[in-house]
C-alpha cells in the first residue's frame, strides 16, 4: 500500500505536459475565456497607446505655468479642445492650452496636464491657478504600462477577464491554448440506475458520474460519459478498450475493490495497461487502481492514456478525484506547475477529529475564515464514506496524517481547500 505523497508523485509523473505544437489549437478570443495559453504573447502596441490625459482639464506647457498660483495665475489662449477618440490638428505654443478631456491624445508641444478644478475659464482663455508638480503631471504616457516586444503573457496563465482584457487591449484576437483534457468517464456495477430510472429492490442510484462529470466540467475539461457498465467482464473489458482508445484520461468508479465483482484491475492489465498504483493509505479511498497505457503516438493523442479506477463508495470517488485525478487534469491541460497541486491552508479546528491513526483520513466539513484566521467545522453526522448526503456543502477537507490519531478542538490541522 503506497502513502498519499508516493501515489501523487507517481501520478504526476506519469502524467504528460502538453506538446507545445500537437495539444495547442487557436480560439476567438471569448472562446480563450476558462482556457490555458499555450504560447508567449506579445505585441506590436504600446500601452497606452499614446501619450493621454488622465484628466479632464487643460493640455499645456510646463514651462509657461511652472510658477502660478492663485494669487498669480497665468492666463493661456485655448486653442482647441481634444475629447477622447480626437486626433489633434495644432501644435500648442508658449502662452497657449488645450481644452482636453480624459482618454485625449496629448498635442505636439503640450507636456502636462492641469486639471479642470485648477483654473478659471473666461471665454477662450484659461487661468491656471495651482501650479502643476512636475512637467507630466496627469499625462499617461505612451508605452508607461506595456512596450511592444516585451513578453505580455507566458504560457500556462489561467485565462480569465483580467487576461482577456489584455489580450483585447493587445488586439490578440486569434488565441493559442492548450487542447481541451479528454476524458471519459463511466460507472460499474450491476446495483446501478440512472437519476431518472425507476428505484426498484436492491438498486441504487449512480451519483459519481454525474459529481465527477460536474467536477470535470467545472474545470473545462472535454468529458464524454459511457454511462453504466454492469460487472460483466465482457462488456466492461469493450467499455474499458473504448475509453482507452478515446480518451487522455479515463475515469471509471466502482469494481477495484476485492469482492467477486471488483473485475477492473484485472481486465486493464488483460488490455495491457501496466498498473502503477493498486491501493494507496487514505481514508476514505484505499482501493485505488491508476494505471497507464501505451498507444501509438499519432498526431492527435498523447503517447499515455491514464486510467483512474476510483472506488465506488460515493466520498471515497470524490476525494480520491480531488485529491489525485485533479492535480494530474491541471497538468495535461497545461497548467503552470504552481498551479497543479491540491491547495492547502492551515486552519484551526472548532471540534476534536479523530482517525484510526492507520491511514491518511480526510474529514470532510466546512472551511471558514473568520477575523482572518481559517476555521474547520467537520459535517455533523456520520463521517462514513458511504454517507454522501453530509458531503453537501463541503468545502474543504481536513487531513489527519496517517499517524495521528487526534487532532484537538483548537489545534492547527492542514486543510485541503476544495472550492
Ligand atoms: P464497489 O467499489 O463497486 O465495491 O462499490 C462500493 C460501494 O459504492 C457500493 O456500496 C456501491 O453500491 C457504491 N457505489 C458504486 N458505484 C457507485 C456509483 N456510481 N454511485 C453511487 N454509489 C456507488
Ligand atoms: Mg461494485
Amino acid at each position: 500500500m503506497l502513502s498519499v505523497k508516493e501515489a501523487e508523485s507517481i501520478v504526476l509523473n506519469l502524467a504528460q505536459f502538453p506538446d507545445s505544437q500537437r495539444d495547442v489549437e487557436t480560439v476567438d478570443l471569448l472562446a480563450a475565456s476558462g482556457r490555458i495559453l499555450a504560447a508567449p504573447v506579445t505585441s506590436s502596441l504600446d500601452f497606452p497607446y499614446w501619450d493621454n490625459s488622465a484628466m479632464d482639464g487643460y493640455a499645456v506647457r510646463f514651462a509657461d505655468v511652472e510658477n502660478c498660483s492663485a494669487e498669480k495665475p497665468i492666463a493661456l489662449d485655448i486653442i482647441e479642445e481634444i475629447p477622447a477618440g480626437y486626433q489633434p490638428q495644432k501644435t500648442v505654443g508658449s502662452g497657449q492650452a488645450a481644452r482636453i478631456f480624459t482618454g485625449g491624445v496629448i498635442p505636439t508641444g503640450a507636456d502636462t496636464v492641469i486639471m479642470q478644478e485648477e483654473t478659471r475659464r473666461e471665454g477662450d482663455r484659461i487661468f491656471i491657478l495651482v501650479s502643476p508638480s512636475k512637467p507630466q503631471a496627469f499625462v499617461r504616457q505612451k508605452g508607461a504600462f506595456y512596450r511592444s516586444g516585451m513578453p505580455l503573457l507566458n504560457p500556462g496563465t489561467i485565462i480569465n477577464a483580467p487576461e482577456i482584457a489584455v489580450l483585447a487591449t493587445a488586439q490578440c484576437v486569434r488565441v493559442p491554448v492548450y487542447k481541451r483534457v479528454r476524458v471519459a468517464i463511466f460507472s460499474s456495477g450491476d446495483e446501478l440506475i440512472s437519476p431518472e430510472e425507476t428505484l426498484t429492490a436492491g438498486k441504487l442510484v449512480d451519483s459519481n458520474q454525474y459529481a465527477l462529470t460536474a467536477l470535470l466540467a467545472q474545470m473545462g475539461v472535454d468529458a464524454v460519459r459511457l454511462g453504466i457498465i454492469p460487472d460483466n467482464k465482457q462488456v466492461l473489458t469493450e467499455a474499458i478498450a473504448r475509453a482507452i482508445s478515446e480518451a487522455d484520461l479515463v475515469i471509471s468508479t466502482g469494481g477495484v475493490s476485492v469482492g467477486e465483482y471488483d473485475y477492473i484491475e484485472q481486465i486493464l492489465a488483460d488490455l495491457g495497461g501496466k498498473i502503477y498504483v493498486r491501493s494507496v493509505a487514505i481514508k476514505p479511498g484505499k482501493p485505488l487502481t491508476i494505471a497507464a497505457f501505451k498507444r501509438d503516438s499519432e498526431q492527435q493523442a498523447k503517447s499515455e492514456c491514464l486510467y483512474f479506477g476510483l472506488p465506488g463508495n460515493p466520498v471515497s470517488a470524490l476525494v480520491c478525484c480531488w485529491r489525485f485525478v485533479v492535480p494530474v487534469i491541471r497538468k495535461l491541460a497545461g497548467m503552470g506547475e504552481e498551479n497543479w497541486g491540491p491547495q492547502f491552508v492551515q486552519a484551526r479546528s472548532n471540534v476534536e477529529l479523530r482517525s484510526d491513526g492507520k491511514r491518511e483520513t480526510y474529514v470532510w466539513g466546512k472551511l471558514n475564515l473568520v477575523a482572518g484566521v481559517w476555521q474547520f467545522e467537520p459535517a455533523s453526522g456520520s463521517q462514513n464514506s458511504a454517507n454522501l448526503i453530509n458531503l453537501a456543502n463541503t468545502t474543504g477537507l481536513a487531513v489527519l496524517p496517517a499517524i495521528e490519531t487526534s487532532i484537538l478542538a483548537g489545534e492547527l490541522v492542514q486543510v485541503l481547500k476544495i472550492s
